[in-house]
This record gives structure tokens, C-alpha cells and sequence, in this order.
């Protein structure tokens, strides 16, 4: 089968990286792919993976190549295409996709209607309520003292939750949001929640349409320092599993989320096929959803594929095909760890092309690997080309030989302004 990955992340090249590995696959493109991308190969006719220069919201040119190509299965990593209706354009001319058509990707793309869909399928969530207009907005922030979290609607590159713990505060962000437009038209409703205090994590599930299979836990690392400091990031670091949920709780926290979800999704005929990726916060009151996202997180795709046992492609296909009630998702018990190396600057302002050294030494540890995110090739020498650059992820018996292997692994690689957090994984191991 001939296979096309869009999208240019760590969480593209963690999906290009075992989809290579499956012998349904004879070739691979990914568009716009990156220099990680670039050097993977199938492993079944050993053709190298080819990155094509199409940005993965030019949705045209996208169904044009795949025709041209005559591709098999196009995999979509990022929400904007999703959001944009490429899995709609894609099946209206007749190709198989997988991810959520427009309709079901609007889980992330608009946090009113999530929000909104939680409370009626009475799914576990924060007290929250959805506005449009500044006065009601402030009222309802009064009433939770301020302490709340000020979201706008639609997709605003991961800038569009503002965390408030007073009242003068909460009225900033309502203004900036509705009135000042700070996000455009992605701002002209907002969904304001009560502040969760607690543990955060990631669950993932895949979902054919009638079935949604849960993955085990992981945890992401938002902010740009240690100890959780500084500004919100893409991701610093994953790790999988953590210990902050048993299987038992595990399966009955998937429960409250996914059974409802399932019943929401019938009837409101809405057809999810992709990932359901809810964002979780365990507080003292029991676990609570905090949004969702309609896609794999970017630093946790490359701890789940480690340790993914079963071959993607079975996956991918069940989950577009509507049969992945028979399939069994395989994990190795083993632990894996994901360190985000990443431009100086990031989140802010960054600069590109600088020689990334140690790759080679790097690619000799065993169960080491790097995936790339933010990379380019110039002069056969891999540069950095954005913010987060490598995901330098390690496989192991526990969490602590692995936390170990990742940071060997990121001391021996270096770029001018490197910048990484040094705890990642350490909330589990406290
Ligand atoms: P979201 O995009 O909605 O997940 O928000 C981004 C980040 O803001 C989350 O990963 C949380 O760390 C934080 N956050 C969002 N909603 C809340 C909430 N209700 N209480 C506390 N923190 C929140």
C-alpha cells in the first residue's frame, strides 16, 4: 500500500517511523515531512521515505498529489487540515483518509461546542459557561471568584486559553478575547471554566465510528522550565505510563468519558474516525475533562508508538473500515520517555539554521530514538527549522532507567541556543 503522512511534527515523523516498519507498507510520502522524515525507509522494498514541499493546509495541491500518486491511505497528524475539511474533500473524490471529518473534528476546533456536548451527555468536566458577550461573561467569572480559565472558541495555535486567578484579571482576558479580538474570529465566543486544580494527563483513544479504544495513560510537560514555569509550549516531554492512575481507575475514568461520548456521537450523528485525545484533570473530586483534542498530542504520539506492539496500519485501517471491535490494542509494559529539545526562545522568537551535532553517536544507543520535529536538511548538515526541533524519545524497563537513557541521549546532541527541561518524567518518580 502506498501511504501519505501530512504534517512536518515529531508526532508526523513518530507515525512515519512504525509505519514504515509494517509490510503493508511498499511506499511513503509525507507532506511537507522534515529531515527525520527524509531518512526513514520502508522496511519492506527499502525505498526512502519522500518528503514533498505542500504545506498541510494546501488542501488542493494535497488531493491532486494523491490522486497523482494513486496513494492508498493518507494519514493526517495536525487539526488545522482537520478543522479545514480534508477528510471530507479527500472521500468526496473518493480516497481513503483517516482522522475526523470537519463535523467531528469540531471536538477541537470549537471548545463551545465541546464544552457544550460534555454537559448534555453528562460528561465529567469543570463547571463552566459559553459567551459571546463581555457583560454575562464577567458575571459568571465573578461568581467563580475570577479563578477560571478563559478559552477561545476555535483554533488559536495553542494561545487561546488564558488562566486567571482573580476577578480584574478574568475582566482582562474577556475584554482582550471578545472585545479587543485578540484571536480574530476564533475569539468571538468563549467558553469560560472553573480553575482545576490537580494532576494533568493525556488519554487517547481510537475510534472507528462505534468504538473508541483507550490507550494507557501519559503525561505531557506544557510550560517552557522545570517545575511547570514559564510560558505554555507545544510540549517540552512525555512520558507513558504514569502512575497517577491504576488500570482499574484507568478503565473506569475511559468509562465516564468515552461510553457518553460514544451515545453523544450517535446521536448528534457525528461520524469520529481518528483520535479522541481529552486533556484530564484528577482533582480531589475525581477526574474531570478539560477539552479535546480531535488528534494524536505531538510529544505523547512519540511515547505511544514506542511502545505500541500491534502494526499501525491494522490500526489505521480497522479505525477508517468501522472494525475495530475486533482488534486488541498491544502495549509493551515497558516504559518510554520523550525529552523535547528546543530552539532558544521558544515560545517566543527563534532562530533557524543552526548545525545540529551528535545525531549520528545518537542513532548507535539501543532503544534511542530521535525523532524530529522542528528540522531541515542544508549541505547534507541537519539544521534547526523551528521552535521544538527533536523529540529524543528512550525505551526501557522502568521509568527511571528510561528517564536515565533519554537525557544520556540529549547530552550528546547540540545546537547553538539549545533549550530543554531537566524534569521530565519527575512528577512520577516524586
Ligand atoms: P486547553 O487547550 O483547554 O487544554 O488549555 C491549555 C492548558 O490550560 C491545559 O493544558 C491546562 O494546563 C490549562 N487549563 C485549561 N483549562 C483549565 C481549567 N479549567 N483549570 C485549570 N487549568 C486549565
Amino acid at each position: 500500500m502506498k501511504f501519505l503522512v501530512i504534517g512536518s511534527g515529531g508526532r508526523e515523523h513518530a507515525l512515519v517511523w512504525k509505519l514504515v516498519q509494517s509490510p503493508h507498507v511498499t511506499q511513503l510520502w509525507c507532506a511537507p515531512g522534515n529531515a527525520g522524515i527524509q531518512q526513514e525507509r520502508t522496511n519492506k522494498t527499502g525505498k526512502p521515505v519522500e518528503c514533498v514541499n505542500i504545506g498541510a493546509e494546501e488542501l488542493a495541491k494535497l488531493l491532486a498529489f494523491a490522486q497523482e500518486k494513486k496513494i492508498d491511505l493518507t494519514v493526517v497528524g495536525p487539526d488545522n487540515p482537520l478543522a479545514l475539511g480534508m477528510v471530507d474533500l479527500f472521500q468526496k473524490n473518493g480516497l481513503r483518509i483517516w482522522g475526523p471529518n470537519q463535523k467531528a473534528a469540531q471536538f477541537e476546533s470549537s471548545k463551545v461546542f465541546s464544552q457544550n456536548f460534555m454537559e448534555k451527555y453528562g460528561m465529567p468536566t469543570a463547571r463552566a459557561g459559553t459567551f459571546s458577550v463581555a457583560g454575562p461573561a464577567k458575571a459568571f467569572a465573578a461568581s467563580l471568584d475570577g479563578k477560571c480559565a478563559v478559552k477561545a472558541d476555535g483554533l488559536a495555535l495553542g494561545k487561546g486559553v488564558l488562566i486567571c486567578t482573580g476577578v480584574a484579571e478574568a475582566n482582562k482576558a474577556i475584554d482582550e478575547i471578545l472585545v479587543s479580538k485578540a484571536f480574530g474570529s476564533a475569539g468571538a465566543n468563549i467558553v469560560i471554566q472553573e480553575f482545576l486544580e490537580g494532576m494533568e494527563i493525556s488519554l487517547h483513544a481510537l475510534c472507528d465510528g462505534k468504538t473508541a479504544k483507550l490507550f494507557p495513560t501519559s503525561q505531557d510537560h506544557k510550560r517552557a522550565l522545570d517545575g511547570d514555569r514559564g510560558l505554555n509550549t507545544g510540549g517540552m516531554g512525555t512520558y507513558s505510563p504514569t502512575p497517577f492512575l491504576s488500570d482499574g481507575e484507568l478503565k473506569k475514568v475511559g468509562d465516564a468519558i468515552l461510553k457518553p461520548w460514544l451515545r453523544g456521537c450517535v446521536e448528534e450523528k457525528i461520524d469520529f474516525h481518528g483520535i479522541l485525545y481529552p486533556g484530564l484533570m484528577l482533582t480531589k473530586t475525581g477526574p474531570k475533562v478539560l477539552e479535546f483534542n480531535a488528534r494524536f498530542g505531538d510529544p505523547e504520539t512519540q511515547v505511544y508508538l514506542t511502545r505500541l506492539e500491534n502494526d499501525l496500519v491494522e490500526l489505521l485501517d480497522a479505525s477508517v473500515d468501522g472494525t475495530l471491535g475486533k482488534m486488541e490494542l498491544k502495549w509493551s509494559t515497558q516504559a518510554s520517555v520523550c525529552v523535547v529539545m528546543a530552539s532558544g526562545g521558544y515560545p517566543g522568537n527563534y532562530p533557524k539554521g543552526k548545525p545540529i551535532l551528535g545525531l549520528a553517536e545518537v542513532a548507535k544507543l539501543p532503544n534511542t530514538k530521535v525523532f524530529h520535529a522542528g528540522t531541515a536538511l542544508k549541505d547534507r548538515q541537519v539544521v534547526t527549522n523551528g521552535g521544538r526541533v527533536l523529540g529524543v524519545t528512550a525505551l526501557g524497563k522502568d521509568l527511571k532507567a528510561t528517564q536515565s537513557a533519554a537525557y544520556e541521549a540529549v547530552e550528546k546532541i547540540c545546537f547553538e541556543g539549545v533549550q530543554f527541561r531537566r524534569d521530565i518524567a519527575a512528577k512520577a518518580l516524586r
